[in-house]
């Protein structure tokens, strides 16, 4: 079926005109149809204007286009509620956003469209991405296509589930503390958070600012590569975007990985890590071995602060950035006497209990007489947290951990418990407070029931190529990402 290609091998069929876009187009439709009754990945689609841009695309085939020039010509792929797609509206998962319609288009979503991808639907995730399950989603909870028990992960859980389910051929979602890696790991896909500044987030719903990144799920590491050519480089409208060269990602891949030098942080054998997890990552890395990387203990000494320090810093930057949904100027209005009770009527009313939770710790650890102690103090430790990377990047190409300590937990298993679901983010936090990029590649799954394990990639800053060659001699090597979950 053709809704459950990869980028690669369906642009294949649609250059050699095998199959057309607006077949492929139709195939994810139908299984939305099928399927997104019990996955419920997607907060909205529109189908005629999907067909129609396939319609478009599939024009551009007949005209004789050159997929070089556009890599995507004719891929569907459904997006994060959390970017802007002029034309179609963008909640964020949360009520306050109302009836918003989008004015313009993120850059990425202008990048994926210049390379001829059909963008066509809005994906679920947790309110204002914060969250580790879909949980916080203000409309519904997204469920893992590998047991509908369970949760997708999150906060891009719709995301994880739509590519894991054959909905869409690749998805984007957001990092802020793992909102990539971890839905990817929890559903059985690859998820790629990239370095801080490689990827613009102009027209990406700001949750906090120093930590966001927008990457790609896909179903191989080649799409992965493929979608980061596309979307990585400069973008004037975004200042913390970075001029250095984006590298053809997929050209990387293939090559040899001997003498690779994987680090194995001690401090990340916490005991929360389930043994089943453990046995997975631990053979990961003896087949890595296999294929040619060395791979050595290293030592991140502050590990143990990066949770801390990340759920002080993205409060903190969270409080600012959500001061703009006063009532006034997006959304839902719900009218006062007066300014001020306007503002509190619609934040109170528009906002989830999660939201509300950061927005006060937020403004508690900004507030005079606590910044010193609280915002400022993780600041610096933030630097300590970076340095640790730094350091073990001078001995070694790439950081080997697990995605997550567990594998998919159950849905209400952890929403009425703050702190647990936090620490179901203790090994991809670290990478956004460092601003360095991180992958996470299947690598096996529980024995029963069937759950996917992630294995996660720690690159240097700006050594996307990197991780993405050790990534895909791995899965090309094991072929984890092959199985499909057990859906009609
Ligand atoms: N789960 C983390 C949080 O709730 C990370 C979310 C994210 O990366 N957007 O903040």
């Amino acid at each position: 079926m053709l809704n459950q290609l990869t980028i690669s091998e369906l642009t294949g069929k649609l250059a050699k005109r095998e199959c057309s876009a607006r077949e492929a187009m139709q195939a994810c439709l139908d299984q939305i149809q099928r399927v997104d009754r019990r996955i419920k990945a997607f907060l909205g689609y529109d189908a005629a204007d999907a067909l129609a841009q396939a319609k478009a695309a599939d024009k551009a085939i007949a005209d004789g286009a050159d997929f070089k020039q556009r890599p995507l010509l004719g891929v569907p792929v459904a997006v994060k509620d959390v970017l802007c797609v002029k034309g179609h509206p963008c909640n964020c998962g949360s009520k306050i956003l109302g009836k918003f319609v989008s004015p313009y288009d993120a850059t990425v979503i202008e990048r994926l469209k210049a390379a001829g991808a059909i963008i066509f639907g809005r994906l679920n995730m947790d309110e204002f991405a914060m969250g580790s399950s879909t949980e916080n989603s203000a409309f519904f909870t997204t469920l893992n296509p590998w047991d509908t028990a369970r949760i997708p992960g999150g906060s891009s859980g719709g995301s994880a589930a739509a590519v894991a389910a054959d909905e869409a051929i690749a998805t984007l979602g957001s990092d802020t503390g793992g909102s990539i890696r971890q839905p990817a790991a929890l559903c059985g896909v690859v998820g790629l958070k990239p370095t801080y500044g490689r990827v613009s987030r102009y027209g990406l719903v700001a949750f906090a600012s120093s930590l966001d990144q927008i990457g790609p799920f896909s179903k191989d590491v080649r799409d992965a590569a493929v979608i980061m050519s596309v979307i990585s480089g400069l973008d004037p409208r975004d200042s913390t975007s970075v001029p250095e060269a984006v590298p053809d990602y997929a050209d990387a891949l293939g090559g040899n990985i001997k003498g690779l030098k994987l680090g194995l942080p001690k401090e990340y054998m916490i005991g929360g890590l389930d043994p089943e997890v453990k046995a997975a990552v631990d053979a990961a890395v003896r087949q890595l071995q296999k294929l040619g990387a060395e791979a050595r203990e290293i030592s991140l000494p502050h590990t143990d602060y990066a949770a801390a320090t990340y759920y002080i810093i993205a409060p903190a930057e969270a409080s600012a950035n959500l001061a703009r949904f006063d009532g006034i100027r997006y959304g839902l209005r719900v009218d006062g006497a007066d300014p001020v009770e306007l503002y509190g009527k619609t934040r109170g009313a528009g906002f989830g209990a999660e939201v509300k939770r950061r927005i006060i710790l937020g403004t508690y650890v900004l507030s005079s007489g606590y910044y010193d102690a609280y915002y400022l103090r993780a600041q610096k430790v933030r630097t300590l947290i970076r340095q640790d990377f730094l350091k073990a990047f001078e001995q070694v190409d790439s950081i080997v951990t697990p995605t997550t300590p567990t594998a998919a937990f159950k849905v209400g298993e952890k929403s009425d418990d703050p702190l647990q679901m936090y620490l179901s983010d203790v090994f991809t936090v670290a990478a956004n407070v460092a601003g360095i990029c991180g992958i996470s590649v299947p690598c096996g799954f529980t024995q029963s029931p069937k759950l996917p394990i992630g294995l996660q990639l720690l690159g240097k800053p700006f050594g996307e190529a990197t991780i993405l060659k050790l990534a895909h001699a791995y899965e090309q090597s094991t072929g984890w990402h092959r199985e499909k979950p057990p859906l009609p």
